[in-house]
């Protein structure tokens, strides 16, 4: 079913919107880098890049303000992460209308992307008061050991096209209050709400009053200006947030220079619906996970193993769903799937079916929907049944592709679960507590998240985020990932007049 109830000029409002949110004009008009709006496939903006020379300027400048930042305390630091999280409530629903425009987000999840923006602002305010270290008992007397945690100073953060703003404030809000300046490489193809939030961000900077200039700052451009702020000596640490091709590239780049790394990189999630499983429950979370956001989250479901007992229960009726879901314009109905980012999204989609088709897989969807727009790509989710996980089953193609497939073994099940490159998100839908416990369990789940009874996308901001394997080992977000943009140091205090030595060393002169 295709909806579509009112007519938006795409163009005329990404400038309305804009304007709304104080980006000047000259960063959006007259420049070298064209940015488009998937919804309609039209150019919505022309913005300035920067050099690699004025990228390395920025980053110098960073790292002065972080200099005088770090000296801040940081309940204060916290303060200006309050007024972030103050101003990202007042402009919600303008920011969460440009994420629509520029990454094609049906107007929840957009809105959804911004609430959670301001959830970690208010995670990272209390966190402000809990930089907490350890009290270690010492074996000398008459000391006392303890650590203590120092911010480290300009963190890198490159992100994804897919979530454009909600993942430079999962690593912003963190670093800031931890005393760190940021620089942000958004993607080159959602570049415009990186403008808009570092305008809000300096709607706060402004009320704070007395943040060292430079503190946080964009840099515009493309993989080139990424490759700026990763090899730059005076950026300890980069976040980077894309393609596991893009983690193969960073990651050597970074350790090369002994700097660290936060890589959150591809996804191939995978869900198992055991013979138990509430399956209307599995019905609705496997249609969102796989679905939602047009398949393009690094969450998104991509590999299904249903029991053979309950398999002509739960695929007719998900294959229903498929064919009914509305497929449309985000901004001008009511559908729940919206656009591709871009062509070469759609070319990779079909080879991945092609290739499917090829390994024995039976397609339902996957077909372009028209929508008066040649260049914009709307596709039909597709669901797949193969045979066994083969071919394009074992890699990300990101888009709504779901491989569906029989098992009647929960070893086995579990282990081809776990039997492909990445490690990001899975779930379990059973209610049998042994099945669920085990698949939690060290020989369970080999994913940085593992679910029971919810899908395995729509992480909330209070847990550590992030995956094994090929989607690179880094934590974000929530519980202590915040040790991350910090450095430790341990720290042993002698009040008394002696000088014992550890382990009964003497060295007596
Ligand atoms: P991408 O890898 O093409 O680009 C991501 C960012 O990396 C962009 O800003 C790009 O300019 C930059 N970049 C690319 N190569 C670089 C290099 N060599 N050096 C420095 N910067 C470089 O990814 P995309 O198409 O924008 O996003 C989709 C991918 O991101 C999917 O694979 C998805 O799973 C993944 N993703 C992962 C997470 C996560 O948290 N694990 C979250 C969102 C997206």
């Amino acid at each position: 079913m295709n909806i579509a109830t009112k007519t938006v000029n795409v163009v005329q409002e990404t400038a309305a919107l804009l304007e709304k949110l104080g980006v000047a004009k000259e960063l959006y008009t007259g420049g070298d880098m064209a940015s488009f709006s998937p919804v309609t496939g039209e150019q919505i903006a022309s913005l300035k890049t920067v050099s690699a020379a004025e990228a390395a300027a920025k980053i110098e400048k960073a790292d002065a303000a972080f200099r005088a930042w770090r000296l801040v305390p940081a309940p204060k630091r916290g303060e200006l992460i309050r007024l972030l999280g103050e101003e990202l409530r007042a402009h919600k629903a303008d920011l969460g209308r440009l994420v629509s425009i520029e990454a094609g987000k049906i107007p929840s999840e957009g809105l959804g992307e911004v609430q959670e923006m301001i959830d970690i602002c208010d995670f990272a305010v209390g966190l402000s008061r809990q930089l907490y270290g350890l009290t270690i008992a010492t074996e000398r007397p008459g000391h006392r050991m303890m650590e203590t945690w120092h911010p480290l100073g300009v963190i890198g953060v490159i992100s994804a096209f897919n979530f454009p703003v909600a993942v430079w404030s999962w690593n912003a809000a963190l670093a800031l209050v931890c005393g760190n300046a940021v620089v942000w490489k958004p993607s080159e193809k959602t570049p415009l709400t990186a403008l808009a939030s570092q305008a809000i961000f300096e709607r706060a900077l402004a009320r704070f009053g007395d943040a060292p200039e430079g503190l946080a700052q964009v840099l515009i451009g493309d993989r080139a200006i990424g490759e700026v702020l990763v090899d730059h000596p005076k950026v300890p640490l980069v976040s980077a947030t894309g393609s596991t091709r893009m983690g193969r590239d960073v990651g050597p780049r970074l350790a090369k220079r002994f700097a660290r790394a936060i890589l959150e990189l591809g996804g191939n999630n995978g869900g198992i619906v055991c013979p138990s499983a509430d399956l209307d429950m599995a019905l609705r979370a496997i249609a969102f996970g796989a679905m939602g956001t047009a398949g393009q989250r690094c969450t998104t479901l991509r590999r299904l193993f249903v029991h053979e007992s309950v398999y002509d229960k739960l695929v007719p009726r998900l294959k229903k769903a498929y064919q009914s879901v509305s497929v449309g314009n985000p901004l001008e109905s009511t559908a729940l799937v919206g656009p591709l980012v871009d062509k070469p999204a759609f070319d990779n989609m079909q080879r991945a079916l092609a290739e499917a088709k090829a390994h024995g897989g039976s397609v339902t969807g996957g077909d372009r929907v028209a929508l008066g727009h040649a260049n914009s790509y709307y596709v039909k989710p597709a669901l797949v049944e193969m045979p066994k996980q083969a071919g394009p089953v074992l890699e990300e193609t990101f888009a709504p592709i779901l491989y569906v497939m029989k098992y009647s073994d929960f070893d086995a099940a579990v282990a081809e679960h776990n039997a492909v490159a990445a490690g990001l998100s899975s779930s379990i839908f059973t209610l049998d507590l042994q099945e669920a416990e085990r698949f939690l369990s060290p020989d369970g789940s080999d994913c940085g998240i593992a679910n029971v009874n919810i899908g395995t996308s729509g992480a909330e901001i209070g847990g550590a985020f992030g995956g094994e394997k090929e989607t690179g080992g880094g934590r974000e977000s929530g519980s202590d990932s915040w040790k991350a943009y910090m450095r430790r140091a341990t720290n042993t205090i002698n009040y008394s007049k002696a000088l014992p030595l550890a382990q009964g060393v003497s060295f007596d002169i």
